[in-house]
């Protein structure tokens, strides 16, 4: 839909929502934040609550797209135990989500379990260290500071929530089971690797992509992801077009539609079960100028028959926590879908949620 207009913004041509409102600077050092602070942005997460009876930021989103308000939520969020996260704690990322005004926010550690990359990336970060990822003494320590989140911000009305994001490949699902023996809120399944190489990584993934035709890796990579919906594991899937990120440098244009005729009987499996679909921001930090997946397929998994949908900036350091989440969420609202937020692993539309927040 070229140049559509959608209130006080447009979508161009390539999907980019530019919003004409001008955004307000970002504080870019959020380690510290003193508890003063987080009571003065208390007030944003009030504002934002109240914004379903008329005021508030999302009551004027909610005026552009004559849409009931979502909750403003961050669901794929890297706190310092990702391996590759920058060392900003858990309290650090609820103090920047206070001050954005997020409703909810889940941590989504990421976790990989192939035994062939076991040196590579078989490990979370714990107390600063490397820690086996095997080693499930880790789950204790992260379970228990999301804990201590969830008391210390409780009065300012953020919501926290306990998440994990799996890396997923064939024959894992023993490590992965033992994993989810924890009582997470939200587990994210992701495909960040192929023939244990990371399409992820732009110094791996030239070495996966160059010796494979555009047809092999998507045969291969959809492969992957049906066996991950099959596994029954995951409460959703993480930037399921994730491929493009470093493929399009390979294979060209070609890459953007590679995903027609094989993704489609994929999203009516999830839907079927009953799984969401992320929406992940993290896409226009790189210069891509779709989100992940692409609104192709976004509209693909409408009409499979996935209602549940999440956002997520896929953060690895406060300052990118709720990036582009706005656009995401006008995004949902413009094709009449509904964000939603997880509890013990059970899916609520933010409409939803927002009622009982109220009532
Ligand atoms: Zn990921
Ligand atoms: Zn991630």
């Amino acid at each position: 839909m070229p140049g559509a207009s959608l209130g006080k913004g447009t979508f161009s041509e390539r999907g980019r929502w530019s919003p004409l409102r001008s955004k307000s600077k970002r504080k870019t050092n959020t380690r510290g934040v003193s508890t003063t602070k987080t009571a003065q942005a208390a007030q944003n997460i009030q504002a934002a609550r109240g914004a379903a009876a008329g005021s508030g930021p999302q009551a004027v989103r909610a005026q552009v797209t004559g849409a009931v308000p979502s909750l403003r939520t961050d669901y794929h969020v890297h706190p310092n135990y990702s391996i590759d996260a920058q060392p900003f704690t858990i309290r650090d990322y609820c103090c920047r989500a206070v001050e954005l005004g997020l409703a909810e926010i889940c941590f989504t550690t990421h976790v990989e379990f192939d035994p062939v990359r076991y040196h590579i990336d078989n490990f979370v970060m714990l107390n600063g260290r490397r820690h086996p990822v095997r080693d499930l003494a880790w789950l204790d320590a992260y379970f228990r500071e999301i804990e201590e989140a969830q008391r210390e911000f409780c009065y300012t009305g953020l919501k926290v929530k306990t998440g994990v994001e799996i890396g997923y490949d064939l024959g894992l699902e023993e490590d992965i089971a033992r994993l989810l023996q924890y009582p997470f809120d939200y587990v994210l399944g992701a495909i960040h690797c192929l023939d244990h190489i990371a399409i992820s990584s732009m110094q791996e993934s030239p070495r996966y992509f160059a010796s494979r035709s555009l047809d092999r890796m998507r045969d291969e990579y959809f492969h992957v992801v049906r066996s991950a919906v099959q596994t029954g594991f995951f409460h959703s899937l993480a930037h399921v077009d994730l491929y493009r990120r470093y493929g399009i440098r390979h294979y060209g244009e070609k890459i953007l539609t590679v995903h027609r005729g094989v993704i489609e009987p994929i999203l009516e499996e999830m839907a079927r079960r009953g799984m969401g679909l992320e929406i992940n921001t993290s896409s226009l930090r790189r210069g891509i100028t779709e989100f992940h997946p692409a609104r192709e397929i976004i509209q693909l998994a409408a009409q499979a028959g996935i209602t549940v949908f999440t956002v997520g900036s896929d953060a690895h350091r406060p300052e990118d926590l709720g990036d582009h989440i706005d656009e995401a969420l006008a995004l949902l609202d413009r094709y009449g879908l509904h964000n939603h937020v997880f509890t013990a692993g059970r899916a609520v539309p933010c409409s939803a949620a927002e009622a009982e927040c109220r009532a």
